[in-house]
């Protein structure tokens, strides 16, 4: 589906994103409209997030029109807002889902189960059970074990074969150290479904997380056609779906990123019509989609320096700072529309988090201007493994922030 007037309505109006306020970003765009909530909600002090539905359109055509042969199956994990998740699914998203829950909150939008890879190479027996009740096909596996499990629970369910990807491409998560069977475990593992008559349709790959040397696309994809024609020498059925995991940034880095793959496909796979490409872009989605907005509520002033709480943080929508190596940035709302900030002299500037905790520390030697208790700072690109693993720690309730939705022209 592309970006049209006609997108947008449906996106509206789909399960998880209906009856969601959603402005038409004026010229002024996002500041202005976090503006309007600030101001139209004076009491609302808590910290909310802004998802921009133009940004999600233009993200998936940027997608069709750079990796067209590749189908998206967005991963949940990322971010599981409902407003995002409906949206994908209106634009013709596939989902990869790690859990159970994840499953159910994808079929709640009305997605068909067709549409969901359970992509998870370790499942629990419940949620293998549950996958197959609810008719959930396809699953990645890398050991015996997990074999075994499918065998008793779900052997009807196509799987793909995870590989360790043969390089993590700088990522800034790599996955290598926990998934993927090595080159030595293929033909076993191969085997092993063979004799539980289980039917392997292909292979997945995950070059990790946030990756910048996307020579690891072409690498894994070489290691993926050594897989398809393993499976070919020991007789299996012809394999028939390359699945190429995430790893994709929306930057302008992500053009090279796809012609690698694009080449490495041409290179590996040529001729091959029947060859199903998907693969799970999670990052690329759901980092700049979402701006959040945080209250400052609290400020210490100690000589030059300038100290200030925010209420949202590590144990927040900043626990990316830990988990995902994200380097976080912000600007004061005011900025951009009151004197009092612009050209100001700006302070070495230290921002906590609102736990007791003191490794709640979200910004430090940060230059912002004079700010004061009640004004806003707002954060870009917080999307991506963000609100997905804050916790409740000290009261304070990630999964109780706001998202309101915006709209801004995706051309
Ligand atoms: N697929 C799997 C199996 C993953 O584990 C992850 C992230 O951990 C993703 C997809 C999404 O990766 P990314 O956000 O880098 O696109």
């Amino acid at each position: 589906m592309g970006s049209s007037p006609r997108t947008l309505q449906a996106i509206v109006g789909a399960p998880g994103v209906r009856g969601k306020k959603v402005a038409a970003l004026s010229k002024d765009g996002l500041t202005a409209f976090i503006q309007s909530i600030v101001s139209t909600k004076q009491e609302m002090k808590e910290p909310f997030y802004v998802l921009d539905l133009g940004v999600v359109m233009a993200l998936f055509d940027k997608w069709a029109r750079n990796l067209p042969m590749a189908q998206p199956f967005y991963a949940v994990k990322c971010n599981p807002n409902p407003a995002l998740l409906g949206a994908l699914a209106t634009l013709g998203s596939g989902f990869d889902c790690a859990s159970k829950a994840e499953i159910e909150s994808v079929l709640s939008l009305g997605v068909s189960p067709g549409r969901i890879i359970f992509a998870n190479p370790c499942k629990a027996e419940s949620h293998i059970k549950y996958a197959a009740t609810v008719g959930v096909n396809l699953t990645t596996f890398d050991s015996k074990e997990e074999l075994e499990k499918i065998k008793k629970w779900h052997p009807k369910c196509a799987l793909l074969i995870r590989v360790k990807a043969p390089d993590d491409g700088g990522a800034r998560c790599p996955l290598g150290p926990k998934y993927g069977a090595l080159p030595e475990e293929v033909t076993p593992l191969l085997q092993a479904a063979q004799t539980a008559r289980l039917t392997v349709t292909g292979v997945s790959f995950h070059i990790g997380s946030g990756a910048m040397q996307f020579r690891a696309y072409r690498e894994a994809i070489a290691a993926a056609k050594t897989v398809f024609e393993t499976a070919a020498r020991l007789g299996m059925p012809k394999m028939h779906v390359l699945n190429i995991g995430g790893g994709f940034t929306a930057g302008p880095q992500f053009a090279e990123a796809a012609s690698t793959v694009k080449a490495a496909l041409q290179a590996y796979f040529p001729n091959e019509p029947s060859l199903t490409v998907i693969a799970e872009p999670g990052r690329f989605f759901a980092e700049s989609a979402f701006t959040l907005a945080t209250n400052i509520i609290g400020k210490r002033v100690r000589g030059d320096l300038r100290e200030y709480w925010i209420n949202d943080g590590i144990y927040g929508s900043m626990n990316c700072i830990l988990y995902d190596h994200a380097v976080v940035t912000c600007m004061p709302l005011a900025r951009a529309s009151s004197p009092r900030c612009k050209g100001a002299r700006t302070y070495d500037s230290t921002v906590f988090g609102p736990t007791c905790d003191a490794l709640d520390t979200v910004l430090k030697v940060y230059p912002l201007p004079e700010l004061q208790v009640n004004d806003w700072l707002v954060f870009p690109n917080m999307g991506a493994y963000t609100a997905a693993a804050g916790s409740n720690f000290n009261g304070f309730n990630t999964s109780a922030i706001l998202t309101y939705l915006a709209y801004s022209n995706p051309n």
